[in-house]
């Protein structure tokens, strides 16, 4: 008997994402999602005496790569003409009217206050979004939220492997007639996407695909590293919450006898560093959720600067996101104003030319990344600055060096880390197609 082939496939070129679609949709439950310790990531197990073989979750899996144009078509009905953004139907900048909500969430509180009204009119009986879970302070628990408060409880973002698709199960298990959102990063949405190709249930189903930009989801290392240079202890951590109050917004950790407060600007420093980037994100092309009916990300703009409460940048792409984003307009809930789409590529220059010309350098030097239809056209310059990102990604994995860096002060890894940057954004700035 020929063998189908199964996720181990994507697992064994190491282009899983974590992001937890062939558990869900895998009919026999013959998937569960456990921890790799050394890369600090999520990878699928797979039980061989439930297994029987039907390829589903292969097929579902964004990790070997997702053929834009063919997904484009299926979802928007054409192409995109803008290779760096994807398909977009209006850019807004916005924020929730609701002053708590602005400030307790990630940027502008958009997602949550479009949640809320969608469950209120139910346009949706339960949104697949993420929180904290409660036992484990510093693991995700995406979850089925049903009420506004489960909402509010799971704003802002999370720097850490997410694997949300994982609670698609309950939105397949759930009556015909119930109808759902889910928020996700690109690789979920991706993913999503691809299962509903094959799944005509899950597309009736899910109403609302909110995205997110992403560039990319440090490990869990980065948590824990920072955690033990800033010598907090993991069993003393009752709440770990990465943004909110205000904006940029900060990290927030409760202990038993305290709380500590780090800024974004201080913790990114360490969290945002090449060695905590999973080595599947740096062969991911999709910053802006291209697939996702809506997507939204931080409004890094300098008109924004005194901004102390939040904004949020905001890409929409179909009737459906339209038709939301205006309602809660017309009803007070949402402030938006549109803007061009070159505002959102200023906003986030840095991670639109990681996406699209790192990754197209990266595919032409290291075997196993997958080729996207969606990237530029890469020079020598791009393909010798793809090296130090993967490279450094690649030792995070080795536990001797995991060691080094408990010790290395601050300083001196910002200083190896920002020479890069300097380099990186000369090359930016140079190149006129971005
Ligand atoms: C890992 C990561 C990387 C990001 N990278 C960028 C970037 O490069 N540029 C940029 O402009 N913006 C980025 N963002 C998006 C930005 O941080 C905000 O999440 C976005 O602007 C939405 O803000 P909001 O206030 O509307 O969301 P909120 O109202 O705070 O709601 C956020 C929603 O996202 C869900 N969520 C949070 N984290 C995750 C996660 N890891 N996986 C799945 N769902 C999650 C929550 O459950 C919640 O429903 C990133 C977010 C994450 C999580």
């Amino acid at each position: 008997m020929i063998e189908n082939k199964t996720i181990l496939e994507s697992l064994e070129r190491q282009l899983c994402t974590g992001c937890g679609t062939c558990v869900a949709l895998c009919r026999q439950k013959a998937i569960k999602l456990v921890k790799d310790v050394q890369n600090g990531i999520y990878i699928p197990h797979v039980e061989r005496e439930l297994c029987n073989n039907c390829g589903i979750c292969l097929k579902v899996c964004p990790g070997p790569g997702i053929d834009f144009d063919q997904l484009n078509l299926e979802v928007y009905g054409k192409i995109s003409e803008n290779i760096l953004t994807g398909i977009y139907r209006n850019c807004y900048i916005g924020y929730a009217t609701d002053h708590d909500i602005r400030h307790q969430s990630s940027s502008g509180g958009l997602i949550t206050a479009l949640l809320i009204y969608a469950l209120e009119e139910r346009i949706i009986d339960g949104a697949l979004v993420t929180r904290m879970n409660k036992n484990k302070p510093l693991e995700p628990e995406p979850f089925i939220a049903k009420t506004k408060d489960e909402i509010i409880e799971a704003s802002k973002s999370k720097y850490c492997p997410v694997p949300a698709n994982i609670a698609i199960r309950e939105i397949l298990e759930a009556k015909d007639c119930k109808r759902f959102a889910v928020v996700g990063l690109p690789c979920h949405i991706q993913g999503l996407r691809k299962a509903e190709m094959i799944n005509k249930e899950l597309k009736t189903k899910i109403v609302l695909h909110l995205g997110l930009f992403c560039n990319h989801v440090p490990n869990f290392w980065g948590t824990k590293i920072l955690f033990q240079k800033l010598k907090i202890k993991e069993r003393e951590i009752i709440k770990l919450d990465y943004r909110g109050d205000g904006w940029p917004g900060c990290m927030k950790i409760n202990l038993k006898d305290g709380t500590i407060i780090i800024e974004l600007a201080d913790f990114w420093r360490f969290l945002g560093m090449y060695f905590f980037f999973p080595t599947r994100c740096l062969m991911c092309s999709d910053l802006f959720c291209e697939l996702a009916d809506v997507s939204f990300g931080d409004a890094w703009l300098p008109e924004l600067s005194n901004d102390k409460i939040g904004t949020s940048i905001i890409i929409s792409k179909n009737d459906i996101a339209e038709n939301i984003l205006l309602k809660l307009k017309l009803k007070e809930k949402i402030e938006l104003c549109e803007i061009d789409v070159e505002k959102v590529i200023q906003s986030q220059v840095k991670p639109v030319y990681f996406k699209k010309k790192n990754l197209a350098a990266s595919e032409r030097l290291f075997k196993n990344v997958p080729v996207y239809n969606n990237v530029l056209e890469p020079d020598r310059i791009d393909k010798l600055l793809a090296v130090f990102p993967y490279v450094n990604s690649r030792m995070c994995s080795k536990s001797y060096f995991r060691r080094i860096l408990r010790y290395v002060p601050f300083e001196i890894l910002s200083t190896y880390n920002n020479a890069y940057d300097k380099l990186f954004l000369k090359k930016v700035k140079q190149d006129k197609k971005i």
